[in-house]
């Protein structure tokens, strides 16, 4: 929205109470996320909570406090609140259907609800996550496939939902940010061992003319050597959302982070490199991994 509003000519403040912009991501890429926001004109606000909105006169006047507690304060023609989705299931809940994390429906994999002939997907209902279990994950590639099963089953068809892995991107002006699987906190919480290491390739061979840099977060388990989770940041042009669909595929697969470099993937210069950056990233993973055990 920062974007689009920015695109119609308006001046944008963005507040964020966290430390970083879109926390969805490790902080670090999220850094990068409002290097770019301010690049383009947009006026954030880290570590500020909104307390308060007032009308005055025709306008709106946003309290909020920083750091240690400073008023900032900002007149505006308009405020856009985005904080989150809750699911809207009340009507399923007074019809007696069982509702589980975050208010959303529960489904089993065939995305049936506790009440017979009833199925549920989508926004409402609990998300079967391959890694965490369960999740509660909104997202349009979920809905559909979610959609598809509940409906294939309804008319009497088997099918299961085989699971999420909260794939998700994101376009922020000229830059793309993305991610799959877990992040390291994530991890950690449902018993892994996480690494996480930053490492940064380009998009493609150097010698030839536009390449850029793709900044990137693997995450593996230790103990496994198993790909949990990347993270990616960079340039529009740079297959940001494509390269993350090679670690999607990969973390569905089980694959490991090693071997991720034995995966034939396509290389001409003005496109890739003979090693595509998310195998160098993966490189990357496993010399530090190693020089860790080594210490
Ligand atoms: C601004 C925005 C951007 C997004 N971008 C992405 C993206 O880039 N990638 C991605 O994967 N996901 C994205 N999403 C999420 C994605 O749109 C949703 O996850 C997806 O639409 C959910 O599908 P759904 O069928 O569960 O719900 P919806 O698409 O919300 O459909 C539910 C429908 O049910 C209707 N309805 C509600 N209550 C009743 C009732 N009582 N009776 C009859 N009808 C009712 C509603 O009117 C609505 O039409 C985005 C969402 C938003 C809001």
């Amino acid at each position: 929205m920062a974007e689009a509003l920015t695109a119609r000519g308006l001046s944008v403040t963005q507040m964020e109470q966290l430390p970083e912009v879109l926390p969805t991501v490790d902080p670090e890429l999220g850094a990068l996320v409002k290097d770019e926001l301010i690049r383009q004109g947009v006026d954030v606000l880290t570590g500020t909570a909104v307390k308060q909105i007032h009308r005055v006169g025709e306008r709106l006047r946003v309290d909020a406090t920083a750091g240690r507690g400073e008023p900032v304060t900002r007149t505006v023609d308009v405020v856009l609140v985005v904080v989150g989705v809750r699911p809207e299931t009340q009507l399923a809940a007074d019809a007696g259907i069982t509702l589980g994390m975050k208010g959303a429906i529960a489904v089993d994999k065939r995305m049936r609800t506790n009440l017979p002939n009833l199925f549920a997907a989508g926004d409402c209902v609990v998300t079967h996550h391959r890694l965490l279990g369960e999740s509660y994950l909104p997202l349009g590639t979920t809905a559909h496939k979610q959609g598809r099963i509940a409906g294939e089953n309804a008319l009497g068809g088997t099918r299961e939902f085989a699971g999420s892995l909260g794939t998700q991107v994101v376009k922020v002006f000229d830059r793309v940010v993305t991610r799959t699987g877990l992040r390291d906190p994530e991890a950690a919480a449902v018993g892994f061992d996480p690494l996480t290491v930053q490492s940064q390739a380009d998009d493609h061979k150097a010698y030839y003319p536009g390449s850029r840099p793709i900044c990137m977060h693997v995450t593996g388990d230790r103990a496994t050597g198993r790909l949990l989770g990347v993270q990616l940041f960079g340039h529009l042009r740079s297959e940001i959302a494509k390269r993350i669909d090679i670690a999607a595929t990969a973390i569905f697969h089980g694959m490991s982070v090693d071997a991720i470099s034995e995966v034939d993937l396509s290389y001409t210069p003005p496109l890739g490199s003979p090693w595509d950056a998310v195998q160098t990233a993966a490189q990357a993973w496993s010399s530090r991994l190693s020089s860790d055990s080594h210490r």
